[in-house]
């Protein structure tokens, strides 16, 4: 049956400051020296408050900075600043790998980011090494622990994979390390987006990954934070929580209220369809309503309950990099 269920309004943005990356995880990206966008086509680090401009006047209130690796962006801080002091932002975050987190995190957090989440697929250095083609977890691990003395509200960001090189015997330990530094645990399913799509024969579901975890948790109940994204949480033993997002088990598209901005100025209501509108004309003529009224044609479009305009197919034909995940 159809929902009737009204729209979410748009409160929240995930901006793609850069589509490179230092590494190459398997389910995101094909190779380490796969294209990237032509330099005359990203947005200079100046226009991002702008963007942020334009979206704040639509009722947009939380912002998440992502990539690429955002942290690969030379501007980094300079953006972020620049973001943090728009009206109408009232929570900042960023979404990074930790390769450079151990020098950036201060400086993060000084800039205005307040919420931080790192992705770490494996703690065995050679498994690291394979999924994400090429890092360094000693890197990863530095950034991690510099992001807790820095007093982020921390998450890490754990893509379960199964099959042979998978991570499935990692889980505990790896919830488990991100207690140790304060940060609530996440684990994600892969999503058969991008370059998931071709691994998707490594899909572990939401139920297997939970009887991984089952003796860490408290009890079977999972709540979703008020304005917070998909995420849903389970009280862990001790006090503790433990993420799931459940990207393929289920679609969370009802109440999304989220669209994202890639790195050449598009604005995409949807992670898994290629629809997006064009702002990059007036983020250059820094024309605030131009970007807000691409922000409602982008959101007109945006899959809904009630329009099944995201499909496998549109789903595979994503770049994870160019929108941010
Ligand atoms: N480079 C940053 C990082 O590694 O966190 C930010 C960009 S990355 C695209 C953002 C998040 O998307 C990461 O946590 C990553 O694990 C997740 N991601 C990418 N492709 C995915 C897929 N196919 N399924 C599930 N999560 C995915």
């Amino acid at each position: 049956m159809l929902s009737t269920a009204p729209r979410a309004e748009p409160r929240a943005a995930r901006l793609s400051i850069t589509d490179r990356c230092d590494l190459a995880c398997v389910y995101c990206r094909p190779h380490r020296r796969d294209g990237h966008l032509p330099a005359e086509r990203r947005l200079a680090a100046a226009y991002w408050s702008t963007v942020v401009r334009g979206l704040t006047a639509r009722g947009v209130r939380r912002i998440r900075i992502t990539g690429g690796e955002p942290l690969v962006h030379p501007d980094v801080i300079e953006i972020t600043r620049a973001i943090a002091s728009v009206d109408g932002v009232e929570d900042l975050a960023i979404t990074t790998n930790g390769t450079q987190l151990a020098a950036l995190a201060g400086p993060l957090r000084e800039a205005g980011v307040r919420r931080l989440n790192l992705s770490i697929d494996s703690l065995d250095p050679h498994r690291f090494f394979r999924i994400t083609r090429g890092g360094r977890l000693s890197e990863v691990l530095a950034g991690l622990e510099a992001a807790r003395r820095a007093g982020f509200e921390l998450k890490t960001n754990t893509v379960v994979l199964g099959g042979e090189d998978g991570n499935e015997d990692e889980l505990a330990a790896i919830a488990e390390l991100a207690w140790a530094h304060e940060a609530t645990p996440r684990f994600l399913e892969l999503m058969s987006v991008g370059e998931g799509a071709r691994i998707r024969g490594r899909i572990v579901p939401y139920a297997r990954v939970r009887q991984h975890l089952a003796h860490l948790l408290a009890d079977d109940e999972v709540a979703r934070d008020a304005d917070r994204g998909p995420a849903v949480y389970a009280r862990a033993r001790g006090g503790r929580r433990l993420g799931f997002i459940t990207g393929t088990s289920d679609t969370f598209c009802s109440g999304c209220d989220r669209l994202r901005v890639s790195s050449d100025g598009q604005l995409r209501p949807c992670l898994a369809t290629q629809d997006s509108v064009d702002i990059s004309q007036a983020i250059r003529d820094g024309d605030v309503d131009a970007i807000g009224e691409g922000l409602s044609a982008a959101w007109a479009v945006k899959p809904g309950d009630d329009w099944g305009g995201c499909t496998e197919a549109s789903a595979a034909s994503v770049d994870m990099r160019a929108t941010g995940g």
